[in-house]
């Protein structure tokens, strides 16, 4: 008779206690927010070009779509007319292509955490960091 089963030792126990969820949920918290806040890293030219052209499929696309060359929106962040094809929302921001291409590559940078960040940077003129060099 062959027996199979039984209890799991102590040891293999799954941790399921509250101290412990809320030490996991703590350290979770704790490794990524430095992290975030302090990680940058160079982008090559290849990989600015490459995020270049991801956002000019925006562009293609809503033009496919209809949206015509001389539309316009509003770009939440350098606050002026620009075309409609290629704008990004954000939430509740909307940034033409040019901006949202800024920021995107800001974003791939580090240390750069929100679009409403972005949006406030280049309204009160701390926007020379996000200017991408050719
Ligand atoms: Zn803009």
């Amino acid at each position: 008779m062959v027996s199979l089963g039984g209890s799991l030792p102590a040891s293999q126990a799954p941790l399921s206690t509250p101290l412990a969820a809320g030490a996991n949920a703590f350290a979770s918290a704790i490794s990524t927010y430095p992290e975030r806040a302090t990680s940058t890293r160079s982008l090559s030219r290849g990989q600015v070009e490459a995020i270049r052209s991801a956002m000019r499929l925006f562009v293609d696309d809503d033009l496919a779509r209809g949206v015509r060359q001389t539309d316009r929106m509003y770009c939440d962040a350098c606050q002026r007319p620009r075309p409609a094809a290629g704008v990004i929302r954000y939430g509740r921001y909307s940034l033409c292509n040019c901006c949202a291409t800024e920021y995107e590559v800001a974003r791939a940078h580090g240390g750069l955490f929100t679009p409403g960040q972005f949006v406030r940077d280049k309204h009160f003129g701390e926007d020379e960091r996000y200017a991408i060099l050719d």
